[in-house]
Formats: structure tokens, C-alpha cells, sequence
């Protein structure tokens, strides 16, 4: 784009929506030119992510969110909506004609709902923000992501999250009741809290996990819980990950819904919990939490079928380690800095498969040239099947091979879990990293997806390049 075309359109943005709104300061505009994806923080640190947006635009109502879309498709500007930046899958990777549209000003309560217990509230709020307030009030969202400091409730509706309390409250997709989206034609869809949808197809759904592609989510309505009565803490040892697995089908069949509900492989036991850990074991953490009755016999229910299966108890101390160091993670340019790539994905797969598949990517894995680790732990389980969360740390054999190395990872990965009949995603989303497997993941129906982006978004300026494989 020409300096002058740049400099009319960042103007006219700001006689728009005013000077406040809108930034082109090189500080602003490096802040928003990715999210917390591996790849590009490790490009960023090798000087090989250098493409900054246009502008970074900072609406506070949603006719500011509208006017903006209305504008960027006058002038076919792509718009990249943008809340924490904690997506880890590269949703988030603005070109040079790019407006970035931060949502975090757009950050309030509408309504704490105590009777029919639920909050509508701006998409631009933090997680642990929405969380405070409404622990104030008595309420809890149910809703713990690792990042909950980091997101915002859109971006949670737009990668579909998962919480740590899953197992008892559900992910986002169950949390949310409505919510309001501006179309990329500017024009704005409202679905008002409905504790069911049977007027036809749940059109709601086409937009959780849309990554800012059909359109932008400006309020959402969530389901909140009043804060539970008591919490019973208990985690047990295994001797492998596949009786571990099986004592968490066991629970969560018998009907009992403890709200977390984890179980660490032997390295990552070893490395999370090393005064329970014996080095080779597997320890599953419980929380039960609710009414005084329900987690007493939760817990005394989930023991017995623990004991059942040789796991011996370890006590509250694992818990009470985790809950203190659950959202601490270190910085992916700690490990830059040491030459090592690394990075974690989620898949998922029922029941009788899940053991196998854990077996077949962690040897996946480790067969990667340069791989120093793989791990992985189960932390979100249904009826029918559960999550595993896989870990990997490589050191290329030299620096001109980190990237390879990284999506050698990434596809012996994706490959090990669909050979093994999972999913290649729970709860990250698709992003750049995957967008090769979403094909596998949903077969014709990736027709269907396009033809929705064709028919919602014909000029293609939402959030372009993310989600959708190119042809
Ligand atoms: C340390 C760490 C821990 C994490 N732990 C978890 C976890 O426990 N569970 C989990 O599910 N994820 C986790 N994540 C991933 C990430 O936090 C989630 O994907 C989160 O939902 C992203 O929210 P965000 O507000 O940061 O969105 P962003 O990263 O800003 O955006 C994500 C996507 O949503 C789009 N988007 C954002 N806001 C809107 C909007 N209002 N309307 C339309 N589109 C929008 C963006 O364009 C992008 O495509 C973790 C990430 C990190 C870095």
C-alpha cells in the first residue's frame, strides 16, 4: 500500500471513531502483529515477523465495532479482531493492510442476572476481571482457562475454550447462552439468552470457534453459578497412564462430575509433583465441588473406584500445589533463549481409543529428530472419551532447523492422532498450525464452511488466512 493511501486511511479512521481509538504508534502496532502462537513469537525473536498492521482501533461501543467493518469493506481492508492475544494456534497475523480491532476496551457488565443466574457482558472483558466481579457478587462463570488472566470472553466464544473445571461446568460452548455479532457487512445479529434452541439448527454454533472470520462478537451472555457450598481435594498414584485413563472412565460414567479432574503421565508427575511422585508413576488430581452432600459422596464414590484399580491415595498436597501454581507457565522466549522449541496440542478421542492414541504420539514424538521430551495429561473428560494434552521440547540440531523441527513435531502429532481415530483438536483451535488438518477433521463439511464464509463474508475481509485451508 502507498505511504499516502496509509496515512488517508488511518485518518479517516480516526475522524471515524475519534483520535483516541485509533493508533498507528510502532509500540501498538508490534503489540497486535501476532498472538502467543510458537512459530511466530520465534520469529519475532529472530526478526522474521516484521509485517505490522495498518492501524490498531479500539472500539468502546458496537457501533464503533460496526462503523469500522462498514469502512474496511468499502476500501477491501482485512479486519483482525483481537482480544488477549493468548491464542496459541497463530489466529492472529494482521498484513500490512490489516486493521486490528482491539476489544479490550469494550470491557463491561451489563447485567449480573441473580435469579436466572447469568451475566451478559462485553466481549472485551479479561477473564480473571469478569471472574472478581463476579466472586463479589457471590457467582462464579465455572469458566478457568490456564490464561484466564490473559483472554477475553470473545476469544474464548472464537477458539471455543475449555476451562480447568470443565468436567462439572462445561467449555464455553455449554457456558454460553447468547450473544451479540457484527456481520462483516456491518450489520449486527443479537441472540438473547435461550436455555435451549430448538428453532431449527442452532445457528449460534456457526460462530463459536470462527476465530473472528464470520463476524465479531461485541456481548455474550453466560451462564454463572452461585459459588459452591464446599471443595474436597483428593489425588491417587497409578502405576500407568492406561489404569489412570480407565479410573476416569469409571467416574465419570458412573455419573459423579468432580470439577477437575487431571491425570499427569510420569514425566510430567515427576516434573509437576515431586514430593508425591515416586518418578515412574501417574497421579490423577480430583476436586470434587457443590452442595456439602453431593461432594462428600463424590468423593468417598471416586476413591472407591480409584482404590478399585490399585491407585493409592497422595492426599490433598498435589491439589493444593497445583491450585497455586496452576496459571504459571514460562514465557516460550525462555526456552527461545536456550534454543529449544517447544510447544503443547490438545487432541482428543473416546474412550477406547484414547490410551493408544496417548501411546502412539508420545512414540511419535520422540521419534522427531532432536526431541528432548514428550509428555502429556489428561485435564477435560466426558461419558464417552477424554483430552490429552501433549507437551514437546526439541533442540534442533542447528539453528537454521528450529522451524522444521517445531512442525516436524506438530505433524507427527497430527498424523499419530488420526492414525489412532482422535481429533486433532479439543480446545486451541485451528489457527495457522492446523489449518492443514481441518480437511481430515471435517471432511465435506469443510464445503459447508466455506460456503458460510463465501455467503457471510464474499469480499473475505475478516480476519483472512486463519481457520480455512487455502485451496
Ligand atoms: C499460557 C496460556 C494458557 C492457555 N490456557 C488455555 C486453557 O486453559 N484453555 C483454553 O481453551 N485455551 C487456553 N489458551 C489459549 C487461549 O488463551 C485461548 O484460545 C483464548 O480463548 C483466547 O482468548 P483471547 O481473548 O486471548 O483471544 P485472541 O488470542 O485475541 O483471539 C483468538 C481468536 O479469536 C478472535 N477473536 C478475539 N476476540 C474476538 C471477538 N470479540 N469477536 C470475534 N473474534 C474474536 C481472534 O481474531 C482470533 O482468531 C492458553 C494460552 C496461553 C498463552
Amino acid at each position: 500500500m502507498l505511504e499516502t493511501e496509509l496515512e488517508q486511511h488511518r485518518n479517516r479512521l480516526r475522524e471515524l471513531l475519534g483520535d483516541s481509538r485509533v493508533s498507528w504508534e510502532p509500540s501498538q502496532l508490534q503489540a497486535h502483529k501476532r498472538d502467543t502462537w510458537f512459530l511466530n513469537v520465534y520469529r519475532a525473536v529472530h526478526g522474521r515477523l516484521t509485517s505490522v498492521p495498518l492501524a490498531v482501533v479500539f472500539p468502546e461501543t458496537t457501533e464503533h465495532v460496526q462503523e469500522v467493518v462498514r469502512y474496511a469493506l468499502a476500501h477491501r481492508l482485512p479486519v483482525v479482531p483481537y482480544g488477549g492475544g493468548s491464542g496459541v494456534c497463530g489466529a492472529i497475523e494482521p498484513s500490512a493492510r490489516a486493521i486490528v480491532l482491539d476489544m479490550r476496551r469494550m470491557a463491561r457488565i451489563v447485567e449480573i442476572n441473580e435469579h436466572a443466574l447469568y451475566v451478559r457482558v462485553e466481549a472485551g472483558k479479561m477473564g480473571e476481571s469478569l471472574e472478581e466481579e463476579l466472586r463479589a457478587a457471590g457467582f462464579t462463570s465455572g469458566h478457568f482457562p490456564q490464561s484466564i488472566a490473559l483472554s477475553t470472553v470473545g476469544g474464548w466464544l472464537n477458539t471455543r475454550a475449555a476451562g480447568q473445571y470443565s468436567t462439572r461446568y462445561g467449555n464455553i460452548e455449554d457456558l454460553v447462552l447468547g450473544f451479540n455479532v457484527v456481520l462483516p457487512d456491518g450489520r449486527l445479529l443479537c441472540f438473547p439468552p435461550r436455555v435451549r434452541w430448538a428453532s431449527g439448527p442452532d445457528v449460534r454454533q456457526l460462530f463459536l470457534g470462527a476465530e473472528g472470520t464470520l463476524g465479531i462478537v461485541t456481548e455474550a451472555t453466560l451462564k454463572i453459578f452461585p459459588l459452591p457450598e464446599s471443595a474436597l481435594f483428593q489425588s491417587f498414584s497409578f502405576p500407568n497412564m492406561a489404569t489412570g485413563l480407565e479410573a476416569i472412565r469409571q467416574i465419570v460414567r458412573n455419573g459423579w462430575r468432580p470439577a477437575v479432574v487431571r491425570l499427569y503421565d510420569a514425566v510430567e508427575s515427576a516434573r509437576h509433583f515431586p514430593q508425591a511422585s515416586s518418578g515412574s508413576d501417574c497421579l490423577l488430581l480430583l476436586i470434587s465441588e457443590g452442595p456439602g452432600a453431593l461432594t462428600a459422596a463424590e468423593a468417598a464414590a471416586t476413591a472407591g473406584v480409584c482404590a478399585g484399580l490399585g491407585g493409592e491415595s497422595r492426599g490433598i498436597e498435589p491439589v493444593q500445589r497445583w491450585l497455586e501454581e496452576r496459571n504459571r507457565v514460562p514465557t516460550f522466549e525462555s526456552f527461545i533463549d536456550k534454543g529449544v522449541v517447544v510447544d503443547t496440542i490438545e487432541v482428543s478421542a473416546t474412550w477406547d481409543r484414547v490410551a493408544r492414541l496417548y501411546d502412539q504420539v508420545v512414540a511419535a514424538l520422540q521419534r522427531v529428530p532432536g526431541v528432548l521430551v514428550a509428555s502429556g495429561h489428561s485435564s477435560h473428560s466426558y461419558p464417552q472419551g477424554t483430552n490429552i494434552y501433549f507437551t514437546f521440547a526439541a533442540r534442533p540440531f542447528s539453528p537454521e532447523l528450529g522451524e522444521q523441527t517445531y512442525l516436524d513435531c506438530w505433524r507427527a502429532a497430527m498424523e499419530a492422532t488420526l492414525q489412532a481415530g482422535g481429533s486433532v483438536v479439543h480446545h486451541h483451535g485451528i489457527g495457522r498450525v492446523r489449518k492443514a488438518w481441518l480437511g481430515h477433521e471435517l471432511g465435506e463439511a469443510l464445503e459447508l464452511l466455506r460456503a458460510l464464509k463465501q455467503a457471510l463474508d464474499p469480499a473475505e475481509i475478516l480476519n483472512p488466512g486463519t481457520l480455512l485451508p487455502e485451496r
